[in-house]
């Protein structure tokens, strides 16, 4: 029997549940992952225990879903979700069951699961228990719904996207029956929350995959996110070199326009700082191989850093220029090179010595700024007096 490593607070747990007459197991994608010799993200137990009775064994406790039987149980300070046994109700609006029952049959727990390759569990005395077909499926690299998918996909349709999020993270291929029930199920999208989409759309982007899976599945990809209708996809291996949020960038530098990006992104409720930085990066995709040193500099002045190293990457990755201009940048950056007012030695203060008074102050600032990073006067405290007396006149 093949034995599988339970980090020592996930045993302690099964092994307690277990004196207390219970059966519990690590189950999901945590057994898949050690299966495939990744290591696991995190480590969910299954039990026959019910809540209070999980409640009622462990000394620290988190109620994080009670209703559908989900427990956080604290040990050594790692958060295990210990969940009891459970069959879904009839489904409502392809996404909630509108009710849960639970069971004492670990199998009828796996059998609500998504795809075969995550309906597995495993503990040390009974090994891995596999009811659907996981194992094989595994060694197979497919994708393939437990039972069947089109009554899966009808129940939840962010199953949908699940299947190519997999695909795009494990390399797997999506079997055929369930291949079908995406293109009949993929229009039930719309009733999934944008939250719950957009999980799984990052967890798509990092995949190794993930440029295999946008280019045969955009189609599904789109209904979530149309705005990406009838892109053209840069070339793959630049594609692959960038991380999951400068791809979700460049496919929307795809589209050409920032303001289709804030919107989708607006839409998808995405956090300010992706928002803006995507903006920003579409915005100044105007970096190429020609621009002399004081235009970098210039560059840097309008371009926040992160923002710019990231416009280089995604240039580089479009075509538009090599990948010197990502190394000109950073040797700046690294340089220190005077890119904002704060870097200039003078300040406001200084020019109200001078007799400037309102936005002239801010307006000389930024003079004084684009002329130092064009090289045409010293960044020194004289040199930018004597500039701004003589122009204040
Ligand atoms: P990851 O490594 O990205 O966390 P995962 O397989 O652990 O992948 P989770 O979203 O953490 O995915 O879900 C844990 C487990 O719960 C899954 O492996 C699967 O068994 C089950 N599951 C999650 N979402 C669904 C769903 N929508 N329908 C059916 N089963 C699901
Ligand atoms: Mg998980």
């Amino acid at each position: 029997m093949k034995k599988l490593f339970i980090p020592a607070g996930a045993e302690r747990i099964i092994e307690k549940l277990k004196t207390n007459g219970h059966e519990a197991y690590i189950v999901g994608g945590c057994v898949r992952d050690a299966l495939l010799g990744k290591a696991p993200y995190d480590y969910d137990i299954t039990t026959s225990a019910l809540p209070e009775e999980i409640k009622s064994i462990f000394e620290k406790t988190v109620d994080t879903g009670i209703a559908h039987g989900t427990v956080t149980v604290i040990c050594d300070g790692v958060p295990y979700e210990v969940t009891t046994f459970r069959i879904d109700g009839e489904y409502q609006d392809s996404r909630h069951p509108v009710s849960v029952s639970f069971t004492k049959k670990v199998e009828l727990d796996l059998a609500r699961r998504d795809f075969t390759v995550n309906a597995l569990c495993y503990n040390h005395e009974s090994g891995i228990i596999d009811a659907f077909g996981g194992i094989s499926d595994l060694e197979n690299k497919i994708i393939r719904a437990v039972r069947d998918p089109e009554l899966r996909f009808s129940e939840d349709a962010l199953r949908v996207f699940r299947a190519i999020r997999f695909a795009a993270v494990l390399g797997f291929n999506i079997e055929d029956k369930t291949k079908r029930a995406i293109r009949e199920y993929k229009t039930s999208l719309k009733n999934i929350s944008v939250e719950r989409i957009y999980i799984e759309w990052k967890k798509l982007l990092s995949g190794k995959w993930a440029y295999t899976v946008i280019e045969e599945y955009l189609d599904v990809i789109t209904e979530c996110i149309p705005e990406l209708n009838g892109i053209k996809l840069p070339e793959r291996v630049k594609f692959d070199a960038l991380t999951a949020e400068e791809r979700q960038i460049i496919l929307f530098a795809c589209v050409g326009d920032s303001k289709v990006y804030e919107n989708a992104m607006c839409r998808l409720r995405v956090d300010n700082k992706t928002k803006d930085l995507g903006m920003t990066v579409i915005n100044n995709l105007t970096l190429s191989d020609g621009m002399t040193e004081p235009e970098l500099r210039l560059y840097l002045c309008n371009v926040a850093d992160e923002a710019a190293l990231t416009a280089a990457r995604i240039a580089f990755a479009l075509g538009r220029c090599s990948e010197s201009v990502y190394e000109r940048l950073k040797h700046l950056i690294e340089a220190d090179t005077p890119r904002s007012i704060a870097d200039l030695k003078i300040d406001g203060r200084e020019l109200i010595d001078l007799g400037f008074r309102g936005e002239r102050i801010g307006r000389m600032l930024k003079e004084l700024l684009t002329l130092v990073a064009m090289g045409k006067i010293e960044n020194e405290k004289h040199k930018l007096k004597e500039y701004a007396a003589s122009a204040g006149k």
